[in-house]
């Protein structure tokens, strides 16, 4: 027999959160039929199983950064001769040798890596990293942000209430922003404040340098660690590896998935410093049992190879399709805002129907883009070809 309902009992709460996970965005209920099923893909070019080509500047929310299929990471992975699998508690040089190639690229006081299955579950590790570190339970982050599906995840976000100290900074970050977050740190119970340094769940916010000192400096006075979510920003997305190096951003924690494969195998990573990671390692819970597996290892070390090895040719064309996509987009006359950082672009429409719409109108036409409540979001492979990229701005400009 339930329970008899009672206002204040547990079980009513528990409802409470499922009904606001049910509405949260990032919610798995699908409320429509797909819109087309996917047979291949190659470079920045879909093919549904129709046959019908779609150019991708949506490359599955900043997973495929390299482009689909390519031919170095497609023989990476067909040439793995690992084992099938390595309990965690075993030791596996590929760990190792991932790990020091992350801790080289990120930046400076990250030295140790803990390993996870996609970017929830980093983001998650890093809330329980900082929550014993620190001995507080309180976070803080943006109104409007995006962290990741679990229950700690959405509670950061406000998409849920299921972690009760979460509280969170409107926009615009400015001068009053600091002055509330201060407010907010000074009270000496915030475990972490929580951003992606360039916002993607906020349409590529780009933050001012002088918000971002205030902040790191805030962080630092009041005993609050900051946290970098890069999980959509990493990997060259912002035309930096990480969206941090914009600002020379020292965080504490950083989490990274996504791109750290270019969509060819599942992972996710939690970057700390020395300290925290003691904290996490002695005192936390980091086990996963397909956190790294032995294939996804095998491929996020190709791939970051040829990120290192393809620097300067990379994100040199990342910075010359960035300006490129920016003056495109500038004489379409969008009379909205645009805003582009690397190869992160928002377009603010003011009208969420408008937005759907003309996503749908972009799909008809062989042009796939992400529509975000009022905004379109694109975000092409960095290793987009001019006349890709031409091409699919033709479509927009035609649907628009
Ligand atoms: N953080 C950010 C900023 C993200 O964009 C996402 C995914 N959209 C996540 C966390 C969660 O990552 P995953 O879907 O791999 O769990």
């Amino acid at each position: 027999m339930p329970p008899p309902a009672d206002p204040d009992s547990s079980l009513i709460r528990g409802d409470a959160i499922m009904e606001a996970l049910k509405t949260a965005r990032g919610s798995l209920a699908r409320k429509e039929a797909p819109p087309f099923e996917v047979r291949r893909a190659h470079g920045s070019i879909l093919v549904d199983t129709d046959g019908k080509q779609y150019i991708d500047f949506l490359m599955g929310f900043c997973v495929g950064n390299l482009g689909w299929s390519l031919p170095e990471l497609e023989r990476s992975a067909a040439s793995f001769d690992g084992p099938d699998y390595v309990h965690p508690e075993l030791g596996y040089a590929p760990w190792d040798e991932l790990a020091d190639l992350l801790v080289e690229m990120a930046p400076r006081k990250l030295t140790r890596c803990f390993r996870a299955t996609g970017g929830s579950e980093a983001v998650d590790l890093a809330l329980q990293a900082a929550t014993i570190h620190t001995g507080r339970s309180g976070f803080l982050a943006l109104e409007g942000g995006y962290h990741g599906n679990t229950i700690a995840g959405l509670s950061v976000a406000g998409e849920c209430d299921a972690l009760p100290h979460c509280r969170r900074i409107p926009l615009p970050l400015d001068a009053r922003a600091l002055t509330r977050i201060e407010r907010s740190l000074a009270r000496r119970d915030v475990a972490a404040f929580v951003l992606e340094p360039v916002a993607m769940a906020l349409g590529v916010m780009v933050p001012e340098q002088s918000f971002m000192d205030g902040l790191q400096e805030l962080c630092g006075r009041y005993g609050t660690l900051l946290v970098a979510d890069e999980v959509a920003c990493g990997f060259g997305r912002t035309g930096r590896w990480f969206a941090c190096e914009h600002f020379g951003l020292e965080p504490d924690l950083m989490c990274l998935a996504k791109a750290i494969t270019s969509g060819v195998a599942p992972m996710g990573a939690l970057l700390a410093t020395a300290s925290l990671a003691r904290t996490l390692a002695t005192k936390g819970s980091a086990w996963s049992t397909y956190g790294w597996h032995p294939r996804s290892v095998h491929v996020a070390i190709a791939a970051l190879e040829y990120l290192r090895r393809h620097e300067s040719r990379l994100l040199g064309h990342v910075d010359e399709m960035s300006e490129h996509f920016r003056a495109r987009l500038a004489r379409m006359r969008f009379q909205d805002e645009v805003r582009v950082c690397g190869l992160a672009i928002a377009i603010d429409l003011g009208d969420e129907d408008r937005a759907s719409r003309l996503q749908e109108k972009c799909r008809r036409n062989g042009l796939l883009l992400d529509a975000q409540e009022e905004r379109l979001m694109l975000m092409p492979a960095l290793t987009i070809d001019r006349g890709t990229a031409d091409a699919g701005l033709d479509i927009l400009e035609r649907c628009a």
